[in-house]
């Protein structure tokens, strides 16, 4: 099994906070891996680590065996490595192919200018994409007006349009209404499966990422508690206790 992310251990304070403390974990090629852990254990501060997004302060992180630790975001993405945040950010004023169209700008300097005109095959994409997560009949609607979970499915859309080879999920259901849920699920695994796009999912939500990951890295108090197959993980009793001894996530923060 090849390691796609090699994270050895990287430390990440904020003044006092030590938000991760000597995490190693991997990230296997082709696979789904989730990254569970109570609220302030430093799930998203290590997915902030991987993309770039703010230094780290000792470590080693690499991607398909190179040293990323020192790189920033827009390298990383060219590598082929994104990341969603858990707070939809797409462009609430324009439509849904606009908003694909505009993701490439943001990543790919060939499409450097917002209001570039894009080769035909571009909008095709745009537009499969699109039908692939089930907005087809919307990709002419106002992205402002979708539901929620709706905004998720195109934010996961505008991720794909970059032909990324890991993408990093930061609580894809949050916020979702439960019968949306299987939906968004099922397009994850299809991406997996079918595009080929590695995943790392950090989840609150139990039942879900039982579902989802093969491999699941529990994290408490910026440290690293255990890691193993869903079975194993959801009897651990450490992972047991430490969900208990904090406050139960709501996924909001
Ligand atoms: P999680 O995603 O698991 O809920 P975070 O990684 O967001 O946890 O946070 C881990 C810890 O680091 C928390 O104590 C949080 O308050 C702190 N933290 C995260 N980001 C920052 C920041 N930019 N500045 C200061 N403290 C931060
Ligand atoms: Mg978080």
């Amino acid at each position: 099994m090849t390691a796609l992310i090699e994270v050895s251990d990287v430390s990440k304070a904020f003044g006092g906070v030590i938000a991760n403390q000597e995490i190693s974990l991997d990230v296997p090629e082709g696979r789904i891996t989730g990254l569970i852990g109570p609220n302030g254990s430093g799930k998203t501060t290590l997915f902030n680590s991987i993309v770039g997004f703010h230094p780290i302060d000792s470590g080693s992180i690499l991607f398909e065996g190179q040293e990323i630790s020192k790189l920033r975001v827009q390298q990383i993405a060219r590598l082929g490595l994104l990341r969603t945040f858990q707070q939809t950010r797409i462009y609430s004023n324009m439509n849904c192919v606009d908003n694909m169209l505009i993701s490439l700008s943001h990543r790919n300097e060939s499409f450097g200018d917002m209001f570039a005109t894009y080769p035909p095959e571009v909008a095709d994409r745009a537009e499969s994409l699109l039908e692939f997560v089930g907005l087809y009949s919307k990709r002419r609607l106002i992205s402002g007006d979708l539901s929620f979970g709706q905004q998720k499915l195109l934010e996961f859309a505008m991720a794909l349009m970059n032909e990324p080879k890991v993408l990093l999920l930061d609580e894809p259901t949050a916020g979702i209404n439960p019968t949306l849920i299987n939906g968004l699920i099922d397009r994850l695994k299809r991406a997996n499966q079918e595009l080929g796009v590695t995943l790392f999912v950090i989840e609150h939500n139990m039942p879900v990422i039982m579902g989802l990951a093969e491999h699941i890295y529990c994290l408490a108090n910026g440290q690293l508690l255990a890691q193993g197959p869903p079975e194993e993980i959801q009897n651990d009793q450490r992972v047991i206790d430490a969900y208990l001894g904090g406050h139960i996530q709501t996924g909001d923060s």
